[in-house]
């Protein structure tokens, strides 16, 4: 299991493999940020600022 960066929220391998950055970070997930933003790359904090808002 791995954790998101900003809330905590454990994570599955698969699911942070598929959002984390390529340094291995996790700026958001599921439970800090909606579905939309993830699969804009929020996860690997491309625009996580513009769809925090
Ligand atoms: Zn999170």
């Amino acid at each position: 299991m791995r954790a998101c960066g900003n809330c905590g929220q454990q994570v599955s391998t698969e699911y942070f493999r598929v959002f984390a950055d390529n340094d291995g970070v996790l700026h958001r997930c599921q439970g800090c940020t909606s579905t939309t933003a993830m699969l804009r790359g929020a996860g690997a904090g491309v625009v996580a600022q513009e769809v925090d808002r």
